[in-house]
C-alpha cells in the first residue's frame, strides 16, 4: 500500500491534513470523495469506522493498527470520539486482532455496594472487605462497564492500629479480564487519590497490604513504604473469620505519612530494620504476583 496515492495515508505524517471525516479529495481507490467517519462506539471500548471503499478502511486499519497514540489522537480529535464517548481516547489497542479504545482513566465516585460486587466478580484471592469509609472507581471509558479497578477504604483490620487516625486501603482490584493495557496506571491513580481522601478527612497515615509474592511498585512509585511484614494466619483466627477465603500467605504492609507531626505510630514506624527485612524479603520474590487481583508488579 505504500506507494498507493490514497489521502488518508497523510494520516502518518500530517494529523492536522484531515479536516473532520473527509479529506476533501476524490479516493484514488473508489473515486468518490474519500472520508473515514466513526459510526459507533459501545461496549465501551468497540468502536467502528465506515469509509468511502474496502481500500480505504485498509490503509486505516493500518494506521490504527500501526501507531496507538497517534491513532489515538486522530480517532478522538479528527473523528471525534472524544465526543462521542464523553471521555478522551487514550491510545487504540489491539486486543486479540480486535481494534479497541483504550480511554484516559478517570477516578469516579462509587458506593459501596458497586464497589463489593466489583471485588466479588474480579479480586481473584480476596472476598470484599466488611469495613467502608469511602471508595473510588476508575473508569476506562463511559459507563459502569467502562470500570476497571475499585478501591474500598475504612478502618485497620489489625485491631491494635489507631481506628481513627489511620485509614486502609482494605482492597484494590483491577480487572484481569480485559486487556493490560486498559488498566495501565489504574492502581497508581487510586492509591493516590485514596491517600488525598484519608488525608482531606484528617487521617494521619494511610496502609494497605499486599501478598509476600506482590512486588508492590505501583505503591513504591506512589511514595509508600514497607512497613511491616504480617503473617498471613493472623487474619484468619478462629474469632475473626471475615478472612477465611482469603489467601494465608504472608502479608506485606504499606505505609505513607500523610501529616507531620503524627500522633499515631505505625507498628514498623520509620525503623530501618523491619523495613529493610521486608525489603529484602520483597527483593526475592518474582517480579510477577502469581494470584490475581490487582496486579501491583507491572510498572504503572
Ligand atoms: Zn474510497
Amino acid at each position: 500500500m505504500n506507494s498507493s496515492p490514497c489521502h488518508l495515508q497523510d494520516l502518518h505524517e500530517d494529523l492536522s491534513s484531515i479536516d473532520g471525516h473527509y479529506t476533501g479529495e476524490s479516493c484514488a481507490f473508489c473515486g468518490h470523495p474519500e472520508f473515514a467517519k466513526l459510526v459507533e462506539i459501545w461496549g465501551p471500548r468497540e468502536f467502528m469506522i465506515e469509509t468511502c471503499c474496502e481500500y480505504t478502511h485498509e490503509v486505516v486499519n493500518e494506521f490504527l493498527n500501526e501507531d496507538p497514540k497517534r491513532a489515538g489522537e486522530w480517532l478522538g480529535k479528527a473523528l471525534r470520539a472524544n465526543e462521542l464517548g464523553g471521555s478522551k481516547v487514550r491510545r487504540v489497542i489491539a486486543d486479540g486482532g480486535q481494534l479497541l479504545i483504550d480511554w484516559h482513566l478517570q477516578v469516579v465516585p462509587i458506593g459501596q455496594r458497586a464497589a463489593k460486587d466489583f471485588i466479588r466478580t474480579h479480586h481473584r484471592h480476596c472476598p470484599p472487605p466488611a469495613g467502608w469509609r469511602f471508595g473510588a472507581a476508575v473508569r476506562n471509558g463511559p459507563g459502569d462497564e467502562g470500570i476497571v479497578a475499585v478501591a474500598m477504604c475504612g478502618r485497620p483490620v489489625a485491631r491494635h492500629l489507631d481506628q481513627k487516625r489511620i485509614v486502609e486501603v482494605n482492597r484494590l482490584c483491577s480487572r484481569t479480564d480485559v486487556a493490560s493495557e486498559l488498566t495501565w496506571n489504574a492502581c497508581s491513580l487510586l492509591y493516590g487519590w485514596c491517600a488525598r481522601k484519608a488525608k482531606a478527612l484528617g487521617a494521619e497515615h494511610i496502609i494497605s497490604y499486599t501478598l509476600a509474592s506482590e512486588a508492590g511498585t505501583t505503591l513504591k512509585a506512589a511514595g509508600w513504604t514497607v512497613d511491616g511484614r504480617v503473617g498471613g494466619r493472623h487474619w484468619d483466627t478462629p474469632s475473626r473469620r471475615r478472612h477465611r477465603s482469603a489467601n494465608v500467605e504472608d502479608k506485606v504492609r504499606w505505609a505513607r505519612t500523610l501529616v507531620r507531626k503524627p500522633i499515631s505510630k505505625l507498628p514498623g514506624g520509620t525503623a530501618g530494620g523491619a523495613r529493610a527485612g521486608a525489603e529484602e524479603l520483597l527483593a526475592q520474590v518474582p517480579a510477577r504476583m502469581p494470584i490475581g487481583g490487582c496486579e501491583l508488579a507491572r510498572a504503572d
